[in-house]
């Protein structure tokens, strides 16, 4: 626990991250001071970088005009590529099996018309109950297309009380049920608890009772380490505004495994993008599909759009996620303590205790209900201290490693012992 601010200065003094700070910009009172951002987990802030890297682009579009597909730097007409190795390092998938584009229900769609592929009684999708409405109106609509009724092959898993939803339940449930099951859809991290999930155990789970698995890492990319390739997941798709700071609806991520690469039969959307670069320009009517992810892209990549994304995925590379993690660990435990041991009795922490079982976000629920929630929410807005209401009643904290400091958490943890102390 941080005992005092000046504790929390001294771990700040002696964070070797401390510099990433200064990368960014920080939102500011109306007296110039800075704001406690603890919203990370819905919009990253700018990397002061990203100014100069869009300009960059736009420079070279108005000197060099349709040249600048070859003669930019780098040449956009393999912009995209320049993205991939890092994106590679972040999700722990080998390069080839990942791509930037679209935004990140374009690619869930994109990728669920690969991989639900319903087939007589094997015809459901799995996700949790409390999934994100877009992935749940995504999936929805994929069976819909197919001529099905959500009514019967949208399956909701829900915990049997509580907040968090153990593993187990979706192992039980495919242990009755897998026969039946075409996709499980799940995310790394939920985005209203903050719960983590074992994803190497949920592919295992989908893979053995035969189904296809994919992973909505929106609040799980450059906030907890992944290791897609070796956990197994067919798919997976992320955005990039959120923890990867690449600002508002960022061009976002796709993976596609390895064993699926070269599958001529594969269904899939089909753009000039997805075709062999080696044959793209000779316009004619075939398609072969580029090696790897590359096939799965439709148009030729935003640039401007992408610029932000190899900013921020720059600074990822030179933290290193494994000093972050580090870092994001140790930070929300010291808010986790804080609030469990000084403010029980009237804040319940939703995310679970376990760090191995959550990233940097707390979600926390004010024990009166919904209005006085609402009121300390609005309360810490008032004092700088930005974090977010999720309906019906949740608060949610993200301390980012990349930015935030100690001292944050000391500000946030002051604030909401004098709000409890003058309830
Ligand atoms: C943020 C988020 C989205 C947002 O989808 P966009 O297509 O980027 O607008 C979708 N799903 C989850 C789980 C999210 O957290």
């Amino acid at each position: 626990m941080i005992e005092s601010l000046d504790h929390a200065r001294a771990l700040d003094r002696n964070d070797p991250l401390a510099r990433f700070r200064d990368e960014f910009w920080i939102p500011r009172r109306g007296d110039g001071t800075d704001k406690v951002y603890l919203c990370g987990h819905s919009l990253g802030l700018q990397p002061r970088r990203v100014a100069r890297a869009m300009e960059a682009e736009l420079e070279a579009w108005k000197t060099l005009g349709v040249d600048g597909h070859f003669e930019a730097e780098p040449p956009w007409v393999t912009y995209h590529e320049t993205l991939r190795e890092p994106q590679a390092a972040l999700t722990g998938a080998r390069p080839i099996e990942v791509v930037a584009m679209n935004s990140l229900t374009v690619n869930l769609h994109l990728l669920m018309v690969s991989f639900y592929r319903p087939s007589g009684a094997r015809n459901r999708i799995v996700i949790e109950r409390q999934s994100f409405p877009s992935d749940r109106y995504a999936v929805e609509s994929q069976i819909r297309m197919h001529g099905l009724d959500p009514a019967e092959c949208l399956v909701e898993l829900g915990p049997p009380g509580g907040d968090l939803l153990d593993e187990s339940v979706l192992e039980d449930y495919l242990a009755r049920e897998g026969e039946r099951v075409a996709l499980v859809l799940w995310p790394g991290v939920q985005y209203a608890t903050g719960q983590r999930f074992d994803l190497r155990r949920i592919s295992q789970a989908a893979r053995g009772a035969g189904a296809r698995v994919g992973f909505d890492l929106a609040h799980a990319v450059g906030n907890v380490p992944l290791s897609l390739h070796d956990d197994g997941a067919d798919f997976a798709a992320w955005c990039t505004y959120k923890y990867l700071n690449s600002g508002p609806g960022a061009v976002a991520g796709a993976f596609v495994h390895e064993r699926h690469h070269g599958d001529d039969a594969i269904a899939r959307l089909q753009g000039w993008w997805g075709a062999d670069p080696a044959t793209r320009f000779m316009m004619g009517p075939g398609f072969t599909p580029a090696p790897g992810a590359d096939a799965w892209q439709l148009s030729n990549p935003p640039v401007l759009a992408l610029a932000p994304v190899r900013v921020s995925l720059d600074i990822f590379g030179a933290a290193g996620m494994e000093r972050l993690r580090g870092k994001s660990v140790a930070m929300t435990n010291a808010l986790a303590t804080f609030v469990a041991e000084q403010l029980g009795d009237v804040l319940a922490v939703v995310t679970p205790t376990d760090p191995e079982r959550r990233g940097c976000q707390l979600s926390l629920r004010v024990r009166e209900g919904r209005a006085t929630g609402r009121a300390l929410f609005e309360r810490l807005g008032a004092l700088g201290i930005v974090a977010d209401w999720r309906e019906p009643d949740l608060l949610r904290f993200a301390p980012v490693p990349l930015y935030n400091r100690f001292e944050d958490i000391f500000r946030l943890c002051e604030a909401l012992e004098h709000w409890a102390a003058g309830r």
